[in-house]
C-alpha cells in the first residue's frame, strides 16, 4: 500500500468515526482521533497494553481507561475486531483494525514446549472459502441470517 492510499484509508476511517460519534452524542475528542491513527499504522494485532506504550512513546498523553473507553467505542463502531488468543497470564483480549480488512480467521501457534502455560510463537491469519460455504448451509437448514462468526485453532508446530 503507497502512502497516499494509507493516508486517504485514514482520513476516511476518521470520517466514520466522527459521524459515528456525532450519531450517538459522543464528545469528538482529539485523542479519539490519534488513538485510531496509531491503530490503524499497525498492522499486527495488539492488547491494551500494546496501545498504551505505543501511546506513550509517540509523546501522547491518555490514560489506559481513556483507551479502554475508546476501544469499546471502536469496537461498537465497527472500526476494530476483537479476539481472544487465550495468551499465558493474560486475560486481556487482542485487537484489530478492520474496516478495510477481509474477513478472516486466525491460527493461534505457541511454542511447542510451553504448550500448558500458552506462549505464543505466531499467529496466522487465513482466509478458507469453505467457511462461507457453511455459513450458507447453516442459514439454510436453520433459517436464520448470519451475521458474524468467530473461529480459532490453537496448535504447535509439527516436527
Ligand atoms: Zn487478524
Amino acid at each position: 500500500m503507497n502512502l497516499t492510499q494509507k493516508e486517504n484509508n485514514i482520513s476516511q476511517i476518521k470520517d466514520v468515526l466522527k459521524v459515528y460519534l456525532q450519531e450517538k452524542g459522543y464528545r469528538n475528542t482529539p485523542e479519539r482521533y490519534s488513538i485510531l491513527e496509531e491503530i490503524y499504522n499497525q498492522q499486527n494485532h495488539f492488547n491494551v497494553d500494546d496501545l498504551y506504550l505505543l501511546m506513550m512513546q509517540k509523546k501522547y498523553h491518555v490514560s489506559k481507561a481513556t483507551i479502554y473507553n475508546t476501544l469499546e467505542i471502536f469496537l461498537d463502531a465497527g472500526l476494530i475486531r476483537k479476539h481472544q488468543f487465550m495468551e499465558k497470564d493474560s486475560n486481556s483480549s487482542s485487537y484489530e483494525k478492520s474496516y478495510f480488512d477481509r474477513q478472516h480467521d486466525h491460527l493461534v501457534i505457541y511454542k511447542k514446549d510451553s504448550t500448558s502455560d500458552r506462549d505464543i510463537e505466531e499467529i496466522i491469519e487465513f482466509c478458507d472459502p469453505r467457511i462461507q460455504g457453511i455459513k450458507e448451509s447453516i442459514e439454510a437448514a436453520f433459517g436464520v441470517k448470519i451475521d458474524s462468526h468467530s473461529l480459532y485453532f490453537y496448535g504447535t508446530k509439527k516436527d
